[in-house]
């Protein structure tokens, strides 16, 4: 990778920045829960934003211009995501539309399916929850149990998902249901969150008022209309999502942000002299720019147009590792102020890191991942 911003790609980040600048309120930081993307005030405030954000052309200026995106690079869209995150995700669950949900449809949807999604992604107007992990299948996610069975030419879906995120405004899940026996009999479908038979419970946890959700399917009915790819497919759609999932949201962005709210507290603090806190900061902040700069050599690749491979495991174990040695910093030196709430770009860092490591597939399942498809280690 030969590295270096273009002048284009910095003109639309002073675009995104001005963007963010005018039109995010004064009192964003707590009114939104400390960026609570399933707070209610955010995804009140996302539904505003994003058709502003899409009239702006900064919604999804990476999709293909016959989709109502530019065909700008995947750097375009990096840029974006780093800036949103970084300001504590102002386009709440609608970062999922934009960053897999739109391209899985793009690259596997129907005309019909096409048509009906993307138009409306485009215009900033949906928000899709990810209906994959089941009570007794999260890593091992090929023994989920919720079936989608055929009668007479219509699908009756019946099951459970948890730790569904935006479950509750969400307008579309994506759902993963089994099609047949065996570990591959898996089919993605899409399905409207007002089908009858669809009852979704919050789950409350310290990740966020929606972060997570259960989701019942009971005598759901669904078509062909409704599958995405072909029956029995589902593990391409889950593959592409992950790729792009797990090396979706720049994490270190924000994760930054709360380190430097740090250094500038215990400096105030007249703490930062100390070598041992200095250097625990610095380690912190060394591991967030690999975690970037991994991160940015995906992105290369997908520039490029090459295939996914086994650097989305360590670039996100790099994520999950910096995310923890800020978290542990801002355990260790400024625990007070976490629970006072000083800074909500600090509470956010620390309030993530709890999740980094465990959405997109576990730290360990990641490790498993890059011994299997980078060391090629045996699976025992
Ligand atoms: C913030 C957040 C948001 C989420 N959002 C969604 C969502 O929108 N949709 C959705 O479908 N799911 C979502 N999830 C669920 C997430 O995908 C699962 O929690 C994850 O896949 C792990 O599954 P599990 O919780 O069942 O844990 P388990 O798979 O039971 O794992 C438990 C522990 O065992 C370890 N382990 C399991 N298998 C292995 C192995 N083979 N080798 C080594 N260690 C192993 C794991 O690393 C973990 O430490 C979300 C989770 C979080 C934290």
């Amino acid at each position: 990778m030969d590295f270096a911003w273009t002048a284009e790609h910095e003109a639309f980040r002073t675009k995104v920045r001005d963007f963010l600048a005018a039109h995010l309120p004064q009192d964003w930081p707590g009114a939104s829960g400390n960026f609570d993307a399933g707070g209610y005030y955010t995804t009140d405030f996302a539904r505003d934003f994003c058709p502003k954000l899409a009239a702006a052309g900064l919604l999804v200026p990476h999709w293909p211009k016959e989709y109502g995106g530019q065909g700008a690079d995947a750097w375009h869209h990096w840029i974006l995501n780093e800036e949103m995150f970084e300001a504590g995700e102002p386009r709440s669950y609608q970062y999922m539309s934009v960053n897999w949900a739109g391209p899985a449809l793009i690259k596997f949807g129907t005309e019909a399916q096409k048509a009906e999604h993307l138009p409306r992604i485009a215009e900033g107007k949906l928000f899709y929850c990810q209906g994959f992990s089941e009570p007794n299948a999260g890593s091992d996610l090929a023994s989920l149990r919720t079936s989608a069975k055929l009668e007479n030419g219509r699908y009756r879906i019946n099951g459970q998902k948890i730790w569904t995120s935006a479950a509750s405004f969400a307008d579309y899940c994506i759902v993963l249901a089994r099609t047949g026996e065996g570990r591959k009999a898996i089919t993605v479908l899409i399905l409207p969150m007002d089908r009858p038979g669809i009852q979704v419970n919050v789950i409350k946890g310290f990740q966020g008022a929606r972060a997570f959700h259960e989701v019942f399917f009971d005598e759901v009915e669904a078509g062909p209309e409704d599958i995405l790819g072909e029956v029995g497919t589902g593990w391409d759609v889950v593959q592409a999502v992950m790729h792009n999932e797990r090396v979706g949201a720049p994490r270190y962005t924000l994760t930054i942000r709360g380190l430097e709210e740090a250094v500038a507290l215990l400096q105030a603090q007249g703490r930062f002299s100390d070598s041992a806190v200095r250097t625990r900061a610095a380690r912190a902040r060394v591991a967030c720019e690999a975690a970037r700069l991994q991160a940015y050599q995906i992105i290369d690749g997908r520039v490029k147009g090459l295939p996914p491979t086994a650097a989305t495991s360590t670039t996100r174990y790099s994520m999950v590792m910096a995310d923890k040695m800020v978290a542990d910093f801002l355990g260790d030196y400024l625990g007070d102020e976490l629970i006072r709430n000083v800074s909500p770009a600090m509470s956010a860092a620390y309030r993530r890191t709890g999740s980094t490591g465990v959405a997109s597939g576990t730290a360990e399942v990641q490790l498993n991942l890059i011994a299997r498809n980078m060391l090629g280690l045996p699976k025992e």
